[in-house]
């Protein structure tokens, strides 16, 4: 390269990743697919089906179902007008667009039960730091047209035996949010309550207790959290059916040997939530530590243009969980092919094309040294290294050797494809 052109090389900008927005590449790649594969089966089991909706949707379903005093939509959406003027907004959480789906889709009038799991990005523009992405990844679960507790002991069993499956420790936080009947009586006892106390709220609690007063029950503020001592509680607001439900749950949980912590500043951010509210932490990662959060969330249908549905889901933070999962499966063959002559080419790709069909193959196009193709094979992790050198090409033969035990064994070239 000249040196006006090297000059020019350099000034040019870095073109790099956006802040808050990670590559999922090598073992984090393998961890993703491991944890999609093992958590698709174990959802398939109890009876949910695939779904993937648009990443891409109208800003206004967003506004309409997590709602305008949601953080999320308050300050932390990607939004953004089309080429063709439209208002739209990268997905920040995926229960919104299914439920559009479910209702444009007319499943809403067509009864019984549909269960969804879903995977993808979400995408919301907060301050990034650790467990915090401006774009992360989600596992959902999405339980439509089932009003029974049962229901949720079910989704909450299931996420344990995700959990479990991982090998992640982790505790349950549960509360009950009422529902229309209790919850606006709760939120004007609560209103009138932290107005008496709002000079000494935060700016953000004096702001909520305007556009939505119960998310000042979970500030992390300690003089909020003083205030909030002497404030009603909501569990002993909750009407004669959310209050024998709670219980309900609770028992089956019990039941069932499944552990919890009953938490009354557990409210979630969004605005859709009813009943059942959950939330799944880490024992084991810094601050971010919520692994999972759910809940019921029984008007969204009907807020959304759809009949009444109720519905029950959760997503899990796959970033977060992914610093926990240890692999553990058994480490797959990987057969590294390579030749010292030019003219093994032919062969050596159609047997790797053959091997193929049963096991992991990769082929070096280039003639190589024996010893080199191992070193090459070992920086791959490759399990084993079949080499095709001159005395192999000319007795139609193949060399397999263990690159774990060293073990080498001479095979015919249909030996060697089976
Ligand atoms: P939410 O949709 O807010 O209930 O979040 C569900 C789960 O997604 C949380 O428990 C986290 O594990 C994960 N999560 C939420 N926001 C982020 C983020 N900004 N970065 C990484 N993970 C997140």
């Amino acid at each position: 390269m000249d040196k006006e052109k090297a000059k020019e090389e350099e000034i040019k900008p870095k073109i790099q990743a956006l802040r808050g927005m990670k590559d999922l590449l090598d073992i984090g790649g393998e961890k993703y697919l491991y944890f999609i594969k093992n958590t698709s089966k174990i959802a398939s089991r109890y009876g949910f089906n695939f779904i993937q909706n648009p990443i891409l949707e109208q800003t206004s379903l967003f506004k309409r179902s997590v709602g305008q005093s949601s953080d999320i939509v308050h300050k932390e959406m990607y939004q953004f007008l089309d080429k063709g003027d439209n208002d739209v907004c990268l997905r920040p959480e995926g229960t919104a667009g299914l439920m559009r789906s479910f209702i444009q889709n007319k499943f809403d009038k067509a009864g019984g039960v549909h269960r969804y799991f879903y995977y993808g990005p979400m995408f919301r523009y907060e301050r990034p730091q650790k467990g915090r992405l401006r774009q992360f990844h989600q596992f959902g679960c999405e339980s439509l047209g089932q009003a029974s507790v049962y229901e949720d002991a079910n989704v909450i069993l299931m996420l344990g035996e995700i959990f479990d499956f991982f090998g992640i420790e982790f505790t349950l936080d549960l509360n009950s949010l009422g529902c229309e009947t209790c919850m606006p009586k709760y939120k004007n006892k609560l209103i009138d309550f932290l107005q008496n106390e709002e000079e000494i709220l935060c700016n953000d609690c004096k702001t909520r207790l305007k556009t939505n007063p119960i998310r000042v029950l979970d500030c992390k503020k300690e003089k909020c959290k003083e205030v909030l001592k002497n404030a009603p509680k909501l569990s002993e607001h909750l009407c004669q059916t959310c209050s024998s439900d709670f219980l309900k749950l609770q028992d089956i949980l019990k039941i069932n040997d499944f552990s919890f912590t009953l938490n009354e500043k557990l409210v979630r951010g969004l605005d859709y939530y009813t009943k059942t509210a959950f939330e799944f932490v880490s024992t084991n990662i810094g601050a971010q530590n919520a692994l999972c959060g759910g809940g019921r969330y029984d008007k969204l249908c009907s807020m959304l243009g759809g009949t009444n549905i109720p519905a029950i889901g959760f997503a899990i933070g796959i970033e977060r969980l992914m610093e926990l999962i240890k692999i553990k499966q058994k480490k797959e063959n990987f057969i590294y092919l390579g030749f010292s002559k030019e003219t093994s080419l032919e062969t050596a790709f159609s047997l790797t094309i053959k091997k193929r069909k049963k096991t992991k193959t990769f082929i070096e196009y280039k003639p190589k040294s024996f010893t080199k193709h191992i070193t090459n094979a070992k920086k791959m992790l490759c399990t084993h290294l079949a080499f095709i050198g001159e005395d192999e090409e000319n007795n139609n033969t193949i060399l397999l050797k263990s690159l774990e035990n060293n073990e080498e064994i001479l095979l015919s070239l249909e030996k060697f494809c089976e």
